[in-house]
């Protein structure tokens, strides 16, 4: 093989750069060219290639974001749109891609090896961590870690003025980061899409703690918390979130005063934690090495802190178990 290309694709994840890197350093180590697709699948079908050496990839460990860009792309959700993807990427002399992404970038990445033959290795980035065949995913510990400092600076204003904090993590369908971030963070309850939980049980936490001398309360709330079966005394206003739902509630039931803090696009920021480095770095150069031995339609993970190869269908469509021990821990843990 002698030129493969690299792109990221979906939300970006802090550590995308740190993989790009890996890619590029150790392709060229391997002797192999490095296309780089600037915004991910609209790049590829747009023929958006830079080459890259290793310089090119200096100087970009430490920062956030990524800076191939990354973009959705509704057109590659066609067969057409691939069909165009494959000839640019022929047309250049590409044999393998390399995407950073998540699971609907693993799923047009199957797609496109399926119908056109082009070898193709996933490489999870996600700061949901909601991908199967990996224990962890870039830029999830880098998000978790800026949860965790949201939650220790609104703790001190919330002291301050013994206030109840309804914080609202990223997370639409998955719980890993509000559960992790939360239980680090040491937040009083966690509410998470795959747990239901008791509004009641909230509430008199919040006027347990208070009447034991706690004179805040964190309630961390993943944005697409399960509030079904929920009988709440408030009303939703328009377009209100569930946190400010919950929030409102809170207030209503405890008297406690509650504030709402949405933290919103500051964790998908940051320079990546040295863990994120270190796995974006593995993982890009073991990406490098599947496609370079063969394999085609797979994802590299870390199971166990060991790198493995995995099919991609089994990454999309395997459901990442939620770890509901560490659920139960972060709750004997509030007491
Ligand atoms: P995140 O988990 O951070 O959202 P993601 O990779 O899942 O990342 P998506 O927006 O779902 O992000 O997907 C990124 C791009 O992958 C899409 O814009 C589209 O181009 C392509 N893609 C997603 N789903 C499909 C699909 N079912 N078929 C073909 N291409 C897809």
């Amino acid at each position: 093989m002698k030129k493969i290309a690299v792109l990221t694709s979906g939300g970006d994840a802090p550590g995308m750069n740190a993989a790009v890197r890996a890619v590029v350093r150790k392709a060229i180590y391997d002797g192999v060219e490095v296309i780089g697709v600037n915004r991910g699948y609209a790049g590829v079908i747009d023929g958006d290639f830079v080459k890259l050496d290793k310089s090119s990839v200096s100087d970009i460990i430490q920062r956030g974001g990524t800076f191939l860009r990354s973009a959705r792309c509704d057109e590659f959700r066609t067969k057409e749109g691939r069909q165009k993807a494959a000839e640019q990427l022929r047309k250049e002399g590409v044999e393998g891609l390399i995407v950073i992404g998540g699971d609907g970038s693993f799923t047009g990445a199957m797609l496109l090896n399926e119908e056109t033959g082009i070898r193709t290795i996933g490489v999870p980035a996600t700061i949901d961590n909601d991908i199967a065949c990996t224990d962890d995913a870039i830029g999830y510990d880098t998000a978790m870690n800026t949860i965790i400092d949201a939650i220790s600076k609104i703790r001190d204003t919330a002291s301050s003025h013994e206030r109840a904090f309804v914080i609202e993590a990223m997370g639409r369908h998955a719980g890993f980061l509000t559960l992790a971030a939360g239980l680090a963070g040491g937040a009083e309850s966690i509410l998470v899409p795959e747990m239901k939980f008791d509004m009641d049980k909230v509430c008199e936490n919040i006027q347990a703690g208070y009447e034991e001398g706690k004179i805040h309360s964190i309630i961390l709330v993943a944005e697409g918390v399960e509030m079904d079966g929920q009988e709440f005394t408030t009303n939703r206003d328009v377009n209100e979130s569930n946190a400010f739902l919950i929030g409102k509630e809170i207030n209503e039931r405890t008297g406690f005063e509650t504030r709402v803090s949405i933290l919103g696009h500051i964790q998908r920021g940051g320079s990546p934690t040295g863990r994120d480095r270190l796995l974006a770095s593995r993982l890009g150069a073991a990406a490098v090495n599947a496609v370079l031995s063969g394999e085609t339609n797979k994802m590299v993970g870390l199971i166990h802190n060991k790198v493995e190869v995995a099919e991609i269908r089994d990454a999309i469509e395997g459901n990442k178990e939620f770890d509901e021990e560490l659920y139960e821990l972060a709750n004997i843990l509030s007491i």
